[in-house]
């Protein structure tokens, strides 16, 4: 009988390419089982029983798990003990599919975030726990409620006196950011002059006004087309607003699709103000009907926490349910998509 490694020099790389993939996925199903069979085995202290020192040899010896690996199960497993929900995400898609929203989950809204967990990547469930987070604080503060950050883990939430809520009516604080540049010393010079006895707020915004402004001069004409491949110029003339960055707000990361805010099979058209950069995750959460005022300019977008009804009717939730269906079933490659 020839040996097996004779045998793969004769098969395709196709096929040898897809056996690897195969065995790669039936290994991961295989330890994730392992990995939720742990908390009883240590609460049953069955690695003791057969001999071993600790459950980090029992599982590294009987199934090649790292420490960190057995840490993380029994961690995150202990905190999904009083979320069902949760523990059936875990089932089908491991550990990892609830690692983002683990912290956040409460008993009452562990359904709320498996559904999230089942229908997002992990990164794009990442990034949706920031806005979230982000969210629910803005409004807390707008109904004059205080986070006391310092108080780590266990946010501790404050009301603000109501003298105090008054006192900001009467003098809004403004918020101010720091910005630091590295530029050249000639054009900081410059740039002072230009500021000269002005702020440097009011520079940046005559800066943006001007810039937006040739944008707009420049702009090209909407094309219809059958064609999804976008033309050049619009394409430039798109990317131009964030420098190749995503348009997400608060997001900094390269721009990597370039989303038809109208969707494109509805509208067969590609209007440069309807196009706009987005990175992978912020351009799931589109397509899962998250960002509200979708077709408004991006300073508009806010995540949402549920899908508005007349959404989830209209022919874009069609569209947009089978692009994730497509990126779904698209094998994952090198760049880890
Ligand atoms: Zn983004």
């Amino acid at each position: 009988m020839e040996n097996a490694a004779a045998i793969n020099t004769k098969i395709t790389d196709k096929i040898l390419h897809d056996r690897f993939t195969q065995y790669g996925k039936n290994a991961r199903e295989w330890l994730r089982k392992c990995a939720l069979l742990l908390p009883e085995i240590e609460k049953r202290e069955i690695w003791r029983k057969r001999g071993f020192p600790n459950i980090y040899e029992y599982a590294r010896i009987l199934a090649g798990m790292s420490a960190n690996a057995v840490n993380d199960a029994l961690r995150i497993l202990k905190k999904a003990e009083d979320k069902p929900a949760l523990q059936r995400v875990i089932e089908e898609k491991g550990i990892n599919a609830v690692r983002p929203v683990i912290a956040i989950a409460t008993s009452e809204t562990a359904s709320f975030w498996a559904e999230k967990a089942r229908e997002m990547g992990k990164h794009t469930l990442e990034v949706y726990v920031k806005e979230f987070q982000k969210m629910q604080q803005q409004e807390l503060e707008a109904a004059g409620w205080y986070i006391d950050k310092t108080q780590n883990n266990n946010q501790s939430i404050f009301r603000t006196g109501t003298e105090n809520r008054q006192t900001q009516a009467l003098f809004p604080e403004i918020k101010t950011e720091t910005i630091q540049m590295e530029i050249n010393p000639r054009t900081a010079d410059e740039l002072r002059k230009l500021k000269g006895s002005g702020n440097w707020d009011e520079l940046m915004q005559k800066f943006i006004e001007l810039y937006k402004e040739k944008l707009e001069a420049e702009k090209p004409e909407a094309v219809r087309s059958e064609s999804r491949y976008v033309p050049v110029a619009i394409e430039r003339h798109a990317l131009a607003k964030t420098n190749n960055t995503c348009a997400f707000p608060g997001c900094n990361r390269p721009y990597e699709i370039l989303h038809h805010t109208a969707r494109f099979s509805l509208t067969h058209e590609h209007n440069p103000d309807a196009l706009v950069p987005l990175c992978k995750a912020h351009e799931q959460l589109a397509h899962l009907g998250l960002i509200e005022n979708e077709e408004s300019a991006p300073s508009e977008w806010r995540v949402r926490t549920l899908r508005d009804s007349a959404y989830e009717k209209s022919e874009k939730f069609k569209i947009d349910q089978k692009v994730l269906k497509y990126r779904a079933n698209t094998a994952p490659t090198a760049s880890g998509a």
